[in-house]
C-alpha cells in the first residue's frame, strides 16, 4: 500500500452518510411504493458527496484555514459547472419522450465513460497533485497504475461502446447487427492487447503505452457494440452502465475517494444483476448477447403467413359491452401503449370499469415495452393505484378466472409461442397467460403488426380472442366515451 493523503474524519464520515444514502436510495428504487422515497435519498447522497468533495478540495485563500478562508472563486467556477450541467440534464429529462429512455440513458453512460478517461488522464499528467508519486523515485506508484489503467480502459469501452448504443436505439444507426468478417479474433486480440498493456504499465509507466491503452479501448467498445442488434440493446445499456460503475470505483482509488468507490461498485453490480434480470425474462443468454449477432436479423418471419386466417374483429361498443359485464379485468399493456401515451386514458377507462363494480387488475411483463420497468413508469405516471399492479408470477394464475384480458400494444409477452414452438425466437421466454381468460381483447394497430421478435401471435386467430385495430389510445378513448 501506497501513502494515503488521509482525508480529514468529517470527510470520511460525510462519504460514508453519501454512501448509506446511495445503498438506501437503490433499496426504494426496488418497488414502485418506495421509489420517490429512494430517489430522493439518492439525491441527498449526492448533495452531501458534492458539498463535501468540494469543500475539502477547494484551494483555501494565501496563508487562510478553515471555513472562511475558502478560495471563493474556485468555488463559484465549480458551482457554476455543476449549475449549467445539471441544467441541461433537467431540461434533457423534461422533454424526453418515455420511449426515447434507453437512449437518453445511453448518452448519459458515455459521459461517465468520457470523465473516467479524463480524470485518469489529469491523474496520469500531474500524479504528484493527487499524490500517487513515490517520494523517494518520483514514479506513480504500481497500484495507482493498474488502478488508473484499468479505469481509462473501463472508461473508453464504456464511452465508444454508449456512443455506438446511443446512435442504433436513435435510429441514426441500423439498428441490424454489423457483422465485421473475423471480429472474434480481431476482439480477443484487441482485448489481449489492452491487458497485455495495462500489466506492462506496472513495469513502465511510459505515456505511449497508458495512450494506447486508452486508443485501444475505445476501438473495443465501438467493436463490441456494433454487431449486437436492436433487440439486445437494453441488455447492452445496463451493461454498459455496469461498467461506467466499475470505471467510476478504478478512478475512486486513483483518487483516494471512498463516495466514488461505493457508488462506483453499487452502479457496477446493479448493472450487472440488472442485465442478468433481462437476458433471463427474455431467455437470451448473456454471452451470446456480447458475442453479438442477434436482434436485427429475420424481423417479421412468418409475420405475413398467417394474415389470411379468420379473425373476429370487435368495435370499442363491443369492448365498453364485455368489460362491464365482467367481475374480473387483467389489462396486459405493451409496448404499443407507450407509444400511443394511452396510460391515462387506460386509467380513466379502469376507473369508470371500478365504478361498475369491475375488478381491475395490471399484469406486468418483467420485458414489456423496450427498457427494464417500462410500463410501471407509465402506469405511475398516470397514477395508476398500486395495489392494482401485478408481476408476472403473482397474476399468471388469475387470467384463468378472469372475464376479460385486455391486451393494450403488447405482443410477444403475451405469445403462447413462447410456450409451445420450440423454433420460435422467443421459446423459453415465460410469458403472460392472457388466453385463459374468457375472452381477450386485443388493441393494436393492424393485424400484420408484429412484435419485436417479428413473430406472428397465434392468440389473434383464436375463437376468443377479439381484435380492436386501431391507436392504442384512440380506442381507450372511444372505449370510455362507449362507456359514458
Ligand atoms: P411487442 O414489441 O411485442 O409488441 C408491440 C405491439 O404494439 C405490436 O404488436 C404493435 O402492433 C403494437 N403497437 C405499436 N404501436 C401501437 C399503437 N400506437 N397503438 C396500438 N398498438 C401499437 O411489445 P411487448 O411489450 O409485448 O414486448 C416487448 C418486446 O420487446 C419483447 O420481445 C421483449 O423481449 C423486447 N424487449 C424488451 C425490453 C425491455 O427491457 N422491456 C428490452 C429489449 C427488448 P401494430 O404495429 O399492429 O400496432
Amino acid at each position: 500500500m501506497h501513502e494515503t493523503i488521509a482525508a480529514p474524519a468529517w470527510v470520511m464520515l460525510a462519504y460514508l452518510v453519501a454512501g448509506v444514502c446511495f445503498i438506501i436510495a437503490l433499496r426504494g428504487l426496488s418497488s414502485p411504493e418506495s421509489s420517490r422515497r429512494g430517489n430522493r435519498y439518492g439525491m441527498i447522497g449526492m448533495a452531501i458527496a458534492v458539498v463535501t468533495t468540494l469543500v475539502h478540495y477547494a484551494p483555501h485563500m494565501p496563508g487562510q484555514t478553515g471555513l472562511a478562508g475558502l478560495d471563493l472563486r474556485f468555488v463559484a467556477e465549480v458551482a457554476a459547472a455543476i449549475a449549467i450541467g445539471a441544467g441541461i440534464g433537467l431540461v434533457m429529462a423534461r422533454r424526453i419522450a418515455m420511449t426515447a429512455m434507453p437512449q437518453l440513458v445511453a448518452a448519459f453512460h458515455s459521459l461517465v465513460g468520457l470523465a473516467a478517461v479524463a480524470v485518469g488522464a489529469a491523474a496520469f499528467l500531474n500524479p504528484l497533485a493527487f499524490g500517487l508519486t513515490d517520494a523517494a523515485t518520483g514514479l506513480i506508484h504500481v497500484n495507482s497504475r493498474v488502478e488508473m489503467g484499468l479505469g481509462v480502459a473501463i472508461g473508453a469501452i464504456t464511452f465508444s461502446g454508449s456512443v455506438i448504443a446511443f446512435l442504433k436505439l436513435n435510429g441514426n444507426m441500423s439498428g441490424k447487427p454489423i457483422i465485421l468478417p473475423l471480429r472474434h479474433v480481431i476482439n480477443l486480440g484487441t482485448l489481449a492487447a489492452i491487458v497485455g498493456l495495462v500489466g506492462y504499465f506496472t513495469q513502465d509507466q511510459a505515456p505511449w503505452i497508458f495512450w494506447t491503452v486508452i486508443g485501444l479501448s475505445f476501438a473495443i467498445g465501438f467493436l463490441l457494440i456494433i454487431p449486437i442488434g436492436g433487440a439486445d440493446m437494453p441488455v447492452v445499456v445496463s451493461m454498459l452502465n455496469s461498467y461506467s460503475g466499475w470505471a467510476a470505483a478504478a478512478m475512486g482509488f486513483t483518487l483516494q475517494n471512498s463516495a466514488m468507490i461505493i457508488t462506483g461498485a453499487l452502479v457496477g453490480s446493479s448493472g450487472a444483476i440488472l442485465s442478468y434480470i433481462m437476458c433471463r425474462a427474455m431467455n437470451r443468454n448473456f454471452i451470446s448477447v456480447i458475442a453479438g449477432g442477434f436482434g436485427g436479423g429475420d424481423v417479421a418471419a412468418g409475420a405475413e403467413a398467417a394474415i389470411d386466417r379468420p379473425w373476429k374483429r370487435g368495435s370499442a361498443e363491443d369492448a365498453a359491452f364485455l368489460m362491464k359485464q365482467a367481475e374480473l379485468v387483467i389489462i396486459a399493456p405493451g409496448y404499443g401503449m407507450a407509444v400511443a401515451q394511452a396510460q391515462h386514458a387506460l386509467r380513466e377507462m379502469g376507473d369508470l370499469l371500478e365504478a361498475e363494480g369491475v375488478n381491475i387488475k395490471y399484469a406486468i411483463h418483467p420485458v414489456a415495452g423496450r427498457m427494464p420497468g417500462h410500463m410501471n413508469v407509465l402506469l405511475a405516471e398516470a397514477a395508476v393505484d398500486y395495489e392494482q399492479v401485478f408481476e408476472l408470477e403473482d397474476i399468471n394464475s388469475e387470467f384463468a378466472r378472469a372475464d376479460v384480458a385486455f391486451v393494450i400494444g403488447a405482443n410477444d409477452v403475451t405469445n403462447p409461442a413462447a410456450k409451445t414452438d420450440r423454433s420460435s425466437p422467443i421459446y423459453g421466454m415465460p410469458v403472460l397467460d392472457v388466453e385463459k381468460a374468457k375472452t381477450v381483447l386485443f388493441v393494436k394497430r393492424s393485424m400484420g403488426g408484429v412484435g419485436y421478435a417479428g413473430v406472428d401471435n397465434e392468440l389473434f386467430y383464436r375463437d376468443n380472442t377479439m381484435m380492436l385495430l386501431a391507436d392504442a389510445k384512440k380506442m381507450v378513448e372511444e372505449i370510455v366515451k362507449s362507456m359514458g
